[in-house]
């Protein structure tokens, strides 16, 4: 329900510094040095070898001592308490997590396990994670949990753009599906609390808006120059909004139904190799629908998320023979007590949901024949 408690206040809240460009790893070290000397570095083993062993040497050429702390695949609570017992032991000063969200979610965790500072260095731009003061939790088989607040924001957000263009293509996009729904969903929850607790601030409204119109203006041309592993103009923008835009546009701003329905479809297990942003893109086009959105507007969103190879229908989510009975599971799991779906104004309800899930399946598919998409 909007406001139910009657708040007056508003919040912004933000990392202390964000800093992104193509040697930001090379350069670290001259970043990270107010932190402390001791970091525990929360890095998979693949990122490890493409950017881990990099940072680890930038590291301790200017003298840190870097504890390694190998993250296992899943931002479960098992894996936290594991990394934090492990940064007890070591001593360390602060934690570092280099990889993408789930690394990033744990870290965090860590950290404030800890109550130590936290600097997020993300490999991809595939999720708003970096910059929040916030960790997604899932159980060790991969569904969603809950989401923990924590009292500080990541220190430092240290964006590294040369080793974000290595990452695959399909990455990029998923952030800009995660960032396409900042706006369709916080213009749904302005008199909602956000994730500070209190209103909406006018900035984050304007970054939101800002967020929107870089992926409109240049969501495209940078997902073509990644295939190409090319940092140009358009490529940074969409890393800065995927990574900062986003970020700080759903603290701040508040989510809706997009990422309700996104949480819903966690639970469907062919849907398990899916990323994060490739769920909510689908669920972009269900907050269109919830929305009343007209047959323009619906284009225009679902014409942009195709244009970089986002699943838009059941079929391009894995999932061509969904059951009325699935769907109905995912519209119950997105009305849980709690979800942000009741952060939306308008009446919602289970079935009011289930329609809406089908409606947008319906809508994309629609465009798809008329457009004839698939020739394009
Ligand atoms: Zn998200």
């Amino acid at each position: 329900m909007p406001n139910p408690k009657h708040l007056t206040e508003r919040i912004f809240q933000s990392p202390s510094k964000y800093i992104q460009g193509p040697n930001a790893i090379k350069n670290a070290a001259k970043y990270l040095g107010s932190l402390g000397r001791s970091p525990l570095l929360t890095v998979d083993n693949i990122v490890y070898e493409i950017a881990g062993r990099q940072l680890i040497s930038a590291l301790e050429s200017a003298e840190f001592k870097v504890t390694r702390g190998t993250f296992g695949g899943e931002a479960s609570t098992e894996e936290i308490n594991r990394l934090t017992t492990l940064g007890r032991d070591s001593q360390v000063d602060f934690v570092i997590a280099l990889g993408g969200g789930k690394t990033i979610d744990t870290a965090k965790a860590i950290a404030d396990q800890l109550q130590v500072q936290v600097a997020v260095l993300p490999t991809t731009a595939s999720t708003d994670a970096p910059c929040s003061a916030l960790s997604v939790i899932y159980t060790p088989g991969g569904e969603f949990d809950k989401y923990t607040f924590y009292d500080k924001n990541p220190t430092i957000v240290l964006v590294d753009t040369s080793v974000i263009v290595k990452a695959p293509p399909r990455f990029l996009a998923a952030g800009i599906g995660d960032a396409l729904a900042t706006n369709v969903e916080a213009r749904r929850s302005k008199t909602s609390p956000n994730f500070g607790g209190l209103l909406p601030t006018e900035v984050s409204e304007a970054i939101c808006t800002k967020c929107e119109d870089i992926l409109f203006k240049y969501g495209k041309q940078a997902y073509e120059a990644n295939k190409a592993q090319a940092v140009t103009p358009a490529f940074e923008a969409v890393v800065e909004a995927n990574t900062l835009c986003s970020g700080l546009g759903f603290e701040s701003g508040g989510l809706a139904a997009a990422h309700a329905i996104h949480n819903g479809f966690t639970a469907i297990h062919a849907m398990h190799g899916l990323m994060h942003g490739e769920k909510v893109a689908f669920g972009i086009v269900c907050q269109l629908v919830l929305d009343g959105a007209d047959i323009a507007e619906l284009d225009r969103y679902i014409s942009l998320m195709l244009s970089v190879d986002l699943p838009v229908t059941f079929e391009q989510l894995g999932i061509p023979k969904v059951t009325d009975e699935e769907i109905r599971s995912v519209a119950k799991l997105a009305c849980a007590p709690g979800e942000t779906i009741w952060n939306m104004e308008t009446a919602i309800n289970e079935d009011i949901v289930y329609h809406a899930i089908k409606g947008a399946n319906a809508a994309s598919v629609s465009y798809i024949k008329r457009t004839d998409w698939t020739k394009q």
